[in-house]
């Protein structure tokens, strides 16, 4: 294959929002699929060091790698399209540049000198950039630079790829435009002359896009093609349409129709195969055929924002397509619900997932559809503070501790089943600093899990401070509740289930960052089945009724 690494920037015109990270990413699918090692890093515009401690409603999800890096919620979608891990060297933000720069002045690495945005920003943006090319483990490094051309932040990044265009050399670094192409339904006319002015502004920065994709609502016309490829100085071949599709695993199928990566290839100088897309049709054959559907209550607090759970809903899609279900989510708000509610929220429910989440408001409505779940035998899937929220209400409820809480919630509790973990007491800063990243977990022989993964040992990812108290086990467990996953090193409770019930598994780590297209989570995967039959028993006491 190809001895130097090649790069491609994706930036996006006009308006953020436009789903560069989808294209980069199947892009990069395309590319996988012809035998190219690839991989996508994001590089995000904000002062932030990372998104940890961003709540979910001004970034959406904050995504977690195995090395414990708490990341832009676009590196989802890199792994679960890729099937390839990430990491830290994915996903760079401004703060942690201008960071890095600033220790290096402290060290005196820069003695004398006086330090500036070019070249000291700029060269620490073209070396993060180079990490992931010069590591020897991909052929191409696919570069999303975050937010807007034009816009006062982005500059740095874009004078960063205008420099890096030019030390690398024709055909090994190319420039992809996103833009919007709008549609005036008044005059039924698309307009171009946004994205005229979009390429515009990038070369005002001295970069010519290569290939431009637009977004648009209806099929581009070969006249408005041609026109675009004129004013913008690209090839009409390089002229690609990203039209509105069902679901963004189309995507990959869409580009490849309009020849992306072909022209992309032939811009780095790489030759073009057909790409082995056999595995990703299986999976989009089953997600659009399913055979029957099931509905599962996703309980949480940003329910409002679709993004703030993004890899539970696709973890959800995934593991749809592998039983052949359609998986409809229903979001429940947790804050509106109550003890004389939930009946009417939850009976007509196959499942409920409570999700992860920080801090005091709506963990009551949390704790009320635990026990509304437990006691009516309905599949319950706890994550992170779901699985708390689990533990909590058989404390109060089955061990009869009324006034059992997590410390989070409530630093002086009675009864603090859930606690800061001691090696956590003495820690101040908030960013970066819970347990994060991949642990390893042993799981108990005989128990759901450990039929559900067939394993004996796993390792999943965290982003939690607090943790299940052990010194309420052995009591929890007398009483029907069972530590089914524990950390080998630390004794930390990863995992509970009841045994006495169908389905009721908590998890203290998030496994939804792991699923992907090709290999769907098995918890999802296995509760998704256990809603299923609980469909079934259902649909059979209600026929027994009529
Ligand atoms: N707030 C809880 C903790 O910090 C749970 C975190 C989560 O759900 N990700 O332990």
């Amino acid at each position: 294959m190809t001895t130097t690494t090649k790069y491609i920037f994706v930036t996006g015109g006009v308006t953020s929002s436009l789903g560069k990270g989808i294209i980069a990413a199947s892009l990069a699918k395309l590319l996988q699929a012809q035998g190219y090692r690839t991989t996508i890093q994001k590089l995000d515009p904000y002062i932030n060091v990372d998104p940890g401690t961003l709540n979910p409603y001004e970034h959406g999800e904050c995504y977690v790698t195995d090395d414990g890096a708490e990341t832009d919620l676009d590196l989802g979608h890199y792994e679960r399209f890729l099937n390839v891990p990430t990491s830290q060297a994915n996903n760079v933000t401004t703060g942690r540049i201008y960071q890095s720069v600033i220790e290096k002045e402290r060290r005196g690495e820069f003695l004398g000198k006086t330090v500036q945005v070019i070249p000291h920003i700029t060269d620490e943006i073209k070396e993060r950039v180079q990490i992931l090319g010069k590591s020897g483990e991909f052929d191409i490094v696919i570069t999303e630079i975050g937010g807007t051309v034009g816009d006062i932040e982005s500059l740095p990044y874009i004078e960063a790829v205008r420099q890096l265009k030019w030390d690398l050399g024709e055909h090994n670094a190319i420039v992809i435009h996103l833009t919007l192409i709008p549609y005036l339904s008044a005059a039924g006319e698309l307009k171009t002359k946004p994205t005229q002015h979009s390429v515009k502004t990038l070369m005002e920065s001295g970069v010519q896009a290569d290939v431009l994709v637009c977004r648009t609502e209806h099929e581009l016309p070969e006249d408005l093609r041609s026109k675009l490829a004129l004013f913008c100085n690209v090839r009409e071949e390089a002229v690609i349409q990203s039209i509105d599709a069902s679901t963004i695993y189309d995507v990959p199928n869409l580009m490849l129709k309009q020849g992306l990566d072909k022209v992309v290839l032939k811009k780095l100088g790489l030759e073009s195969a057909t790409p082995d897309l056999t595995q990703w049709n299986q999976f989009l054959k089953r997600h659009k055929n399913p055979v029957t559907e099931v509905t599962i209550g996703l309980i949480g607090k940003y329910v409002e924002l679709q993004d703030s759970y993004k890899s539970i809903l696709e973890a959800f899609i995934h593991a749809g397509a592998e039983n052949e279900v359609k998986v409809n989510v229903e979001p429940i708000h947790s804050e509106y619900l109550n003890e004389d509610n939930i009946a009417v929220k939850l009976s007509h429910l196959n499942g409920i997932l409570v999700a992860p989440g920080f801090g005091e408001r709506g963990i009551e409505g949390k704790i009320d559809a635990v026990k509304y779940v437990r006691e009516n035998n309905m599949p319950f899937f706890g994550i992170c503070l779901g699985m708390q929220m689990a533990v909590i209400e058989y404390a109060r409820n089955v061990l009869n501790l009324k006034d059992a809480n997590s410390t989070e919630m409530e630093a002086k509790a009675a009864n603090p089943v859930i606690d800061l973990m001691a090696s956590q007491k003495d820690i101040t800063d908030k960013g970066g600093t819970m347990r994060l990243g991949a642990w390893s977990c042993d799981l108990k022989p005989n128990s759901i899990v450990h039929k559900v993964y067939q394993a004996n040992t796993i390792m999943e990812r965290h982003r939690h401070r607090y943790e299940f108290n052990n010194k309420y086990k052995s009591d929890i467990e007398q009483a029907g509740m069972i530590a089914t996953g524990i950390n080998p090193d630390t004794q930390l409770v990863e995992i509970i289930e009841i045994p006495e019930h169908p389905w009721f598994v908590g998890v203290q780590y998030h496994p939804e960052y792991k699923s992907t297209v090709s290999s769907p989570h098995p918890l999802f995967v296995a509760f998704v089945k256990a809603a299923l039959k609980h469909k079934n028993k259902q649909k059979g006491v209600s026929m027994a009724q009529k």
